[in-house]
């Protein structure tokens, strides 16, 4: 009988979901700090101990996929200055219209709005020489660190706008797919998650293109027309039962899961959770914390009442830390 009851104790102990332990996810590598998705900011995003690190992917004009959170070049490269004339009828310079070559001769600089000002001021200020890197560079970057380091830090690939690449006339998802193939990363058991606006798209790299990798849906606003899907449906009950046929989670944009007036938890997490997919919500930064909260006050609800499964932040160290702090349960 004492047994019976001790094989309870360990079976309702090893069925909480408190237990797994929530992952930092380091958004554009440690862009709090260092330019977006440069292999700098990567270099110093795996130091701070983050568990995944995250790369937008994009191609260039001869199919190489780039790491870059835009289709656009504009605003965190010195393209304009380089290529002058290359832009289109928008006045946008897009990578696609660009070799890899011609990408590699771009410096990265901090993200500028349209008036050519630093969107996060207090942020990095110099002018060393980063570069655009590929995917590949990035794969071999962190398989190297783990395999010196021991460590098991993970991927976090983004398929951007594959609705647009197609009317270029490029299917980004199989590039994605055969380049996870070549490094052995196709695989549900390896430190891993794709994410897409997609929906229809992340459907179509699971069901069509036979995808084995772990996936999150990522969900925004309409009005933000990241993909033709209505994202207002994908986070009803009803579209995140169809989610969960075929992805391990969602990545919320944070005010969808908090509201941000009154500080309550909305329904999204429950109902998210009782399917059983993972939530990884979009982006702690210290620069849009909200009014008269602090950054410990953010992170205790969003792990403690919310009970997200991982955070993507610009501030890996932020998160690292506070994670850190908390007793096991
Ligand atoms: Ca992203």
């Amino acid at each position: 009988m004492r047994k019976g009851l001790w094989s309870l104790i360990c079976l309702s102990l090893f069925s909480l979901p408190l237990l797994a332990k929530p992952v930092v996810i380091a958004h554009r590598g440690a862009s709090g700090y260092l330019p977006e998705h440069t292999l700098e900011a990567v270099t110093l995003a795996y130091a701070m101990g983050a568990d995944y690190i995250e790369q937008d992917l994009v191609l260039s004009k001869d199919d190489q996929l780039m790491v870059l959170h835009d289709i656009h070049l504009d605003t965190v490269t010195d393209v304009a200055e380089k290529f002058p004339g290359r832009q289109r009828s928008d006045g946008r310079y897009y990578a696609i219209d660009f070799t890899l070559a011609e990408l590699k001769t771009l410096t990265v600089s901090e993200r500028r709005n349209d008036k050519g000002e630093q969107v996060f001021a207090n942020r990095y200020r110099g002018h060393a020489q980063f570069q655009i890197p590929t995917f590949e560079e990035e794969i071999e970057l962190i398989q190297q660190l783990n395999r010196e380091l021991g460590k098991q830090v993970g991927f976090y690939p983004e398929i951007k706008s594959p609705a647009w690449h197609r009317q270029q006339g490029k299917d980004i998802s199989q590039l994605v797919l055969a380049m996870l193939r070549k490094h052995g990363l196709d695989n549900e058991d390896k430190a891993i998650y794709v994410q897409c606006f997609d929906f229809t798209e992340l459907k179509r790299f699971r069901q069509q293109l036979g995808a084995r990798v772990k996936l999150i849906q990522l969900i925004g606003e309409n009005s933000w027309g990241e993909s033709g899907d209505d994202h207002v449906r994908l986070r009803s009950v009803v579209g995140l039962e169809e989610i969960a046929q075929f992805a391990q989670g969602i990545g919320p944009w944070l005010p969808q899961l908090v509201d941000m007036q009154t500080l309550k938890p909305t329904e999204l997490a429950t109902w998210a959770h009782d399917l059983g997919l993972k939530i990884h919500p979009y982006t702690f930064r210290l620069e849009q914390l909200p009014k008269g909260v602090s950054a410990e006050q953010s992170l205790d609800l969003l792990f403690k009442q919310v009970k997200i499964d991982g955070l993507f932040t610009d501030f890996t160290d932020v998160v690292v830390n506070y994670l850190r702090q908390q007793p096991e349960n």
